[in-house]
């Protein structure tokens, strides 16, 4: 490759552009080098291979059925206790109805995820998913994070495989990647305390693989992190993924600034520029060189830069959301969802094609200039 003005990336280009996978020291230059340009073509040559200029996005909708949750991570906006302003807690049937209220159809995924609620039975949960089936039979079920499989295991006293044998039976489909966090205990204890460690989430996906559930990925960056441990992170997953191949695709999700104690720890330091997030999903992509996808949520990027980021390595921009409250709720400016139009033409505008996928990856349909 010519043109690379950072010596130390010379090595590491060639073992790239032969398919070879690069080292956790390596994976440190990726991230130090101020070699702009080359680190882009690097996880762009990749993203290419793998997918030549196939962008993916998907008719999604996502629904938290409650905010209430007792764990107390430190970055989180969402959270609330019982009776405090702005609690929500809805049975099965308001989660049915509010979706029907918002349905738009052609949609493929419903993805839910929320907070551990202290108080309802795993019943609950298996009725819902039971309940979301029959009412959106089109759509797939992707629902809840590792961290909450880990909560129902505990409130019904059965191990991970037992939780997922039933929750797969009763209709779900995949899995979200939340509740990662950062996987270095230095970082976890100080960021999500009281939630599922490390490697009860590694192996509360271990599990779901081994049943056939695909899942994906996260990781929050941007906060009290070092750059090693983000590579450790992602070491933790690379290997994983040898071991399973059930991983779609790995997202990293950036630190949302307001409304969260560990946002005002911080002050105004150490939040995300444009330059981190593209950097950190160009280092994902050449890193994580056995994961289908890299994931840039447009929610936390904007589109703009989501836009930007499929020259990143990335080849996924997610979906329309239609009412995204999560990472809204720590204070993301971006809209709360887009259209499939909106995304697609996101995504033309950036020289790349559209793909529609499902909650699976497989292939909806391919959207054409017209179209968009
Ligand atoms: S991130 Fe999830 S588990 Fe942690 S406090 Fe927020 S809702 Fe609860």
């Amino acid at each position: 490759m010519k043109g690379i003005q950072d010596p130390r990336l010379v090595p590491i280009a060639e073992k790239v552009l032969a398919g070879e996978r690069v080292s956790f020291e390596e994976g440190l230059v990726l991230y130090q080098t101020q070699d702009l340009p080359t680190l882009m073509r690097l996880a762009n040559w990749v993203r290419e291979r793998k997918h030549g200029h196939k962008t993916y996005f998907v008719h999604s909708i996502r629904v938290s059925q409650t905010n209430i949750c007792y764990v107390g991570c430190t970055f989180c906006a969402f959270q609330r206790r019982f009776g405090e302003e702005g609690a929500w807690d809805w049975d099965v049937e308001e989660v049915v109805a509010w979706i029907k209220a918002r349905y738009q159809p052609g949609l493929k995924e419903i993805h839910l995820t929320a907070g551990h609620h202290p108080k309802r039975p795993f019943q609950y949960y298996l009725d819902l998913v039971r309940a979301l089936k029959a009412n959106f039979p089109e759509a797939q079920v992707k629902a809840w994070t590792a961290a909450e499989i880990h909560h129902f295991s505990k409130i019904a006293r059965l191990p991970y495989r037992e939780v997922l044998q039933a929750l797969k039976e009763a209709g779900l489909d995949a899995m979200p990647g939340g509740g990662a966090e950062i996987f270095a205990e230095r970082v976890r204890k100080r960021i999500a305390r009281a939630k599922v460690s490390a490697e009860g989430w590694l192996e509360v996906h271990r599990t779901a693989h081994a049943l056939g559930l695909p899942t994906n990925a996260t990781m929050l960056y941007g906060h009290i992190e070092t750059l090693e441990e983000r590579l450790d992170h992602m070491e933790r997953l690379r290997r994983l993924q040898d071991e399973t191949g059930g991983f779609m695709s790995f997202i990293p999700l950036a630190f949302q600034p307001d409304g969260n104690p560990l946002a005002r720890e911080l002050g105004k330091k150490g939040f995300t520029t444009g330059v981190d997030d593209l950097k950190n999903l160009a280092v994902a992509r050449i890193y994580l060189d056995n994961f289908p996808h890299i994931k840039g949520y447009w929610a936390t990027l904007t589109p703009e830069l989501a836009q930007v980021s499929l020259d990143w390595g990335v080849t996924d921009i997610d979906g329309t959301l239609i009412e995204e409250r999560i990472v809204h709720m720590a204070g993301s400016p971006t809209p709360k969802g887009l259209t499939k139009g909106e995304l697609a033409r996101i995504i033309l505008r950036a020289g790349r094609i559209p793909v529609e996928r499902d909650a699976l990856y497989r292939e909806v349909r391919v959207w054409d200039a017209v179209e968009a």
